[in-house]
């Protein structure tokens, strides 16, 4: 048994309820991965590349250094463990990263639109907006600097160009919550654009409000280390 196996465990939970509820844009596929952050030490619990989540166990989740290096584990780790990793080198706040390729973000991943926050728990919750993060090939080391570069602005949600989407939390359930609140605001958005009604948005104050909250808590994060 690891002394990761709590971490191992949360991960592997997050995947199978990601995959059951058709966060990775099919169900018999392995279209995401998932990771957190292991106290204390520069490490993350990452999901393996390319295995079904209701076929693995706990020990089958790699530990990995924050340079994507294997150093606990018998498989490969996600192909994209260098965007997770390059996500909690920016972001002390951020605790654990959800990546899918869940249908409504992916129509805006698409025609390469950011979602505005219209509802208070979005603005609140993700950010002001949902940017896009330009596109680079999966796995590359590009695309984690395109990662690493677009969550310098402290929102906890993105769409990836031609890809997909990427969600952090200070913990896990709040990583599994943008990822849902994301697909809402996309969901949303998507169908009241095509009513062809214009779109109201929040007003600016409660937007400044949001902004004001999530920095004073990344920066909060930052002091604590
Ligand atoms: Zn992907």
């Amino acid at each position: 048994m690891s002394v990761y196996e709590t971490y191992q465990k949360e991960v592997l939970q997050a995947g199978l309820w990601l995959s059951e509820h058709g966060f990775f844009g099919s169900l018999r596929g392995t279209g995401g991965n998932v990771s957190v952050r292991i106290a204390g030490e520069d490490l993350m619990a990452v999901t393996p590349s390319s295995v079904k989540y209701h076929e693995i166990t706990p020990e089958d989740i790699c530990i990995v250094d924050l340079s994507s290096t294997l150093v606990e584990g018998e498989r490969a780790p996600s192909i994209e463990a260098g965007m997770h990793a390059a996500v909690y080198r920016e972001r002390p706040d951020v605790k654990a990263v959800v990546h899918t390729h869940q249908t409504y973000g992916s129509v805006f991943a698409l025609i390469n639109r950011s979602v505005p926050a219209l509802f208070d728990e979005v603005a609140f919750a993700l950010g002001e907006k949902i940017d896009m993060i330009p596109y680079a090939l999966s796995g590359s080391p590009e695309l984690a600097a395109n990662v690493g570069h677009a969550v310098r602005n402290n929102a906890n949600a993105y769409i990836i160009r031609n890809h997909g989407i990427i969600a952090l939390g200070k913990n896990m359930d709040k990583a599994l919550l943008a990822a849902e609140l994301l697909e809402k605001a996309a969901k949303t958005y998507c169908i009241a654009l095509s009513t062809g009604v214009p779109v109201v948005e929040l007003p600016d104050d409660v937007l400044e409000m949001a902004r004001g909250l999530r920095e004073y808590e990344a920066e909060e994060a930052k002091k604590k280390g």
